[in-house]
């Protein structure tokens, strides 16, 4: 196998993207500083080196929410439609460097090259979006109880917007939120995982060219770089009245406490634990397209990823049968490599926790048919690349329970009617993504409806992973119930104010109350 560096112009698009060797980590826009520990950035790939970036002091995040502060005076005056022509050009840029960003994406989280594409993609379409609601941030206009009044509501800017971003959607995540939140006014401090710190420099390097091209201050997209010591920092902070957190159920749930505790808003977007439902009407040939994307596709590690197939007992052996068939196709490699189909794990802690819960469903009775397993040898050195596995198993097994964020699909097997499926879908903590393969209408209605699956994203005939932008996207219960992205999901971003005025020379009260002076 053919090294990425020599093949893949990655030292091309680093230059392209403004990375150096080392790299400060913290920065308010143009302006970087940083005097903090040093991240080393390997890639899942090929293990090499890419760059270090400076983590951020607890000095260093002081100027940054100074600055911060000081641009949400300005920005916020700027009208919606203004602040969109911004977003506009910001669009414009991720086009022009759409490739660089896409390889650095693919060659620091170890996606495949396309859906590194894909990931800028959805960037671009997120800005798009963004710039036709600047002009459609609506409050509603209600009719006063009181004569000569009027009513209405508006959405205001809340201020620093705090955004923390998980490792397999290195861009995307950040761009959800902040495209929004500037249309809305809002200024933005980003924490990228600590595990892909270079794709944060690369997006605010682009940002902030926009910002001063437009002679805009510093402070309107900050970065702060670190592990949870530095998210931490934003979470206990009063001046960050809105965290975004992306990321496991374990993360979100003492970043939900530390925000209530000072009584601020948090959205929260955590693990799944995702589902396809197979019925006896369902289409084969879509079902295992549908299942093997899901549980393979950025090797398991999307919070939509397909974890368990419920398939009726009529049609368990054949589907188990032609999922294996497909297993036995895929091609496991560099991610680079457009023939590959499965790219590495994030890191070896990540194939520890892999090889940990194939264990654990043998120990609890499950039956592996597809053994798993990691890749070693020429190609493989980084030690990340790890066989996607299929395990029979129970709904009820611990670990089917866990999300493992790694490519193993369980098998559960239902009978009766497509409500059993259901009650074993909805049978878990998390409630982010799932999917039923039916060409019954009626069962995908049950489906879909109030007593059907209890998840945020509902699918017929599609797998569980990847969304499109137009939606609002999050998931239920301990997936934290956070919408981001599309539909009014923007409203999470701003304060509603209700305003009632009085054109009459009296005073009338509301609910018929007097008060005679
Ligand atoms: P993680 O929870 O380890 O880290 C996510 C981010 O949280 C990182 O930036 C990390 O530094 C920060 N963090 C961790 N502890 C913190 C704390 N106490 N205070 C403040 N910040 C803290 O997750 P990960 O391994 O990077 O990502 C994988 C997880 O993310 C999976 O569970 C996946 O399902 C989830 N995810 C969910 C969505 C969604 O939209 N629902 C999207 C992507 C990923």
């Amino acid at each position: 196998m053919t090294l990425v560096a020599v093949d893949f112009g990655i030292d091309q698009a680093l230059e392209k993207l403004g990375i150096k060797e080392t790299n400060n980590g913290t920065s308010t826009g143009s302006d970087y500083f940083s005097s903090g520990e040093i991240i080393d950035s390997y890639s899942p790939v090929d293990g090499a080196l890419i760059g270090k970036v400076k983590s951020t002091s607890l000095n260093d995040y002081e100027k940054v929410i100074e600055t911060a502060t000081e641009a949400f005076q300005i920005w916020r005056k700027k009208p919606a439609p203004q602040r969109g022509e911004i977003i506009r050009q910001f669009g414009d840029k991720l086009r022009e460097l759409k490739e660089p960003l896409g390889k650095l994406v693919s060659y620091e989280m170890g996606k495949s090259y396309q859906e590194g594409l894909g990931e800028v993609q959805e960037m671009i379409d997120i800005c798009d979006f963004a710039v036709g609601l600047s002009r459609q941030l609506h409050g509603l206009t209600m009719h006063s109880e009181r004569p000569g009044h009027r009513m209405y509501e508006q959405y205001h800017p809340l201020g620093i917007v705090g955004i923390i971003s998980a490792f397999n959607f290195p861009v995307a995540v950040w761009a959800w939120n902040t495209a929004l939140a500037w249309i809305c006014g809002d200024v933005c401090v980003w924490k990228p995982s600590e595990k892909t710190p270079l794709c944060g420099i690369a997006c605010q390097n682009i940002a902030a060219e926009v910002f001063k091209a437009n002679g805009l201050p510093e402070g309107i997209s900050c970065l702060i770089n670190g592990d949870y010591k530095v998210g931490e920092m934003m979470t206990n902070d009063k001046r960050v009245p809105l965290v975004s957190a992306t990321g496991s159920i374990r993360m979100g749930k003492i970043v939900a406490q530390a925000v209530a505790a000072r009584l601020g808003k948090s959205l929260l977007e955590l693990g799944g634990n995702n589902a396809i439902i197979v019925t006896p009407d369902a289409d084969l040939k879509m079902t295992v397209i549908g299942a093997v994307f899901g549980a393979v596709g950025t090797a398991g590690q999307r919070c939509t990823s397909t974890r368990r197939l419920i398939i009726h007992e009529s049609i368990y052996n054949k589907v188990k049968e032609s999922i294996v068939t497909a297993y036995e196709q895929l091609r496991i490699g560099n991610p680079l490599d457009e023939n590959n189909h499965v790219g590495p794990l994030i890191d070896k802690d990540a194939v520890a926790m892999y090889k940990d819960a194939l264990e654990k469903v043998v120990d609890e009775g499950g039956n592996l048919i597809v053994k798993g397993g990691v890749l070693e040898g020429e190609g493989y050195e980084s030690g990340c690349y790890v066989y996607p596995a299929i395990a029979e198993a129970d709904n009820d097994f611990k670990i089917v329970q866990h999300e493992t964020f790694a490519p193993i699909l369980y098998l559960l097997k239902y009978s009766g009617d497509v409500e059993n499926a259901i009650k074993i879908q909805n049978d878990v903590v998390q409630g982010l993504s799932s999917a039923i393969m039916t060409n019954n209408l009626r069962e995908a209605e049950i489906f879909l409806s109030a007593a059907g699956s209890d998840c945020g994203i509902a699918n017929v005939n599609i797998g569980t992973s990847g969304a499109e932008i137009g939606g609002a996207f999050g998931g239920e219960k301990e997936t934290g119930g956070g919408r981001e992205s599309g539909s009014d999901a923007w409203k999470i971003y701003m304060r509603r104010q209700t305003n009632t005025i009085n054109y009459t020379t009296e005073l009338p009260l509301a609910q018929g109350i007097k008060f005679d002076l």
